[in-house]
């Protein structure tokens, strides 16, 4: 695993390299034939050199140190308790791949900022976050959720001002307007949602499968990002039977799923996820199109 992250980030930093080279070597051209003097040639190619190798850092230099960061850093004895403990995911996946997902989850919390609003916020909690983010994701590793850089974590559910309290409807959103790139989540929802009671739903997951299903450029329910092309149709197809069979009662998948596509997207992921077994003998067909679309290994 440390070996395919090496090799990775080695070469997307040989890319950065020969993109800047070239970028540089273009412009000390457009300088030379602009430039009238020899003062002026030189703080063109200063000024335009320095731009590069800030862009080159942004771009290239800072994800590979970030990696080389997290390759280097153990994954704390605790926080592996913790996953054993209360992540079902986490205990099937073999010694390697278990590296690797903890590999995972300390580069999406050295990325995104988890922070309390009237609450405290501890490693579990941070925890349950990340793996709710890199559960859906797990088998593509070039994934990185460029859309969001925070996640405010409220005490309870909320309303659409943000008022926090126990009767409130929503339990977690993706922000936009002033609220772009944030993402709130209500932490009691979070920690009843890997309490074991509530063992088809996991209200962080949810969230982030909006954001996956956003990156495409359409919130519709087909994840383009994921999705390889060829279902995409059939995907489409099978969405609306499933949905109809909500509305027809002859499904348990959350009924919020009727909403629209994106949602049944959302609370069928959910399920999968937190509850594979009971949703392959419930949903066979759709537990198939689950396992394509995520390149999930199936169970049993
Ligand atoms: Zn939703």
């Amino acid at each position: 695993m440390n070996r395919y992250y090496k090799y990775k980030y080695n070469k997307k930093n040989l890319t950065g390299v020969a993109v800047s080279l070239l970028l540089a070597i273009f412009f000390v051209f457009i300088a030379f034939i602009t430039a009238q003097t020899r003062k002026q040639f030189i703080l063109i190619v200063i000024s335009t050199l320095s731009l590069i190798a800030l862009g080159y850092y942004y771009l290239s230099y800072l994800p590979v140190r970030r990696w080389k960061e997290v390759i280097n850093t153990p994954f704390p004895e605790k926080w592996k308790e913790i996953l054993l403990k209360n992540i079902d995911f986490y205990r099937e996946l073999s010694d390697e791949e278990k590296e690797y997902f903890e590999k995972r989850i300390q580069y999406f919390l050295k990325t995104k900022k988890i922070t309390g609003v009237g609450t405290d916020v501890d490693d579990k909690l941070k925890l349950l976050i990340a793996v709710s983010a890199i559960m859906p994701v797990f088998a593509f590793p070039e994934f990185e959720y460029t859309n969001i850089d925070e996640i405010l974590v409220y005490p309870e559910s909320f309303d659409e001002e943000y008022n926090s309290g126990n009767e409130k409807r929503i339990l977690g959103m993706v922000g936009d307007g002033a609220m772009n790139r944030m993402m709130i989540l209500s932490k009691k929802d979070i920690l009843s949602s890997f309490s074991g009671k509530r063992t088809t739903e996991n209200v962080a997951l949810h969230e982030f499968v909006h954001l996956i299903d956003k990156m495409d450029g359409a919130v519709d329910g087909i994840p383009g990002i994921l999705i390889n092309k060829a279902y995409t149709l059939p995907w489409l197809k099978e969405l609306k039977k499933e949905i109809s069979k909500i509305k027809h009662r002859k499904s348990d998948i959350n009924p919020y799923g009727m909403t629209n596509k994106s949602e049944f997207l959302a609370v069928a992921s959910e399920y999968f996820f937190m509850s594979p077994v009971k949703f392959k003998k419930n949903h066979p067909e759709l537990y198939k199109y689950f396992s394509k679309i995520y390149r999930k290994k199936v169970v049993g």
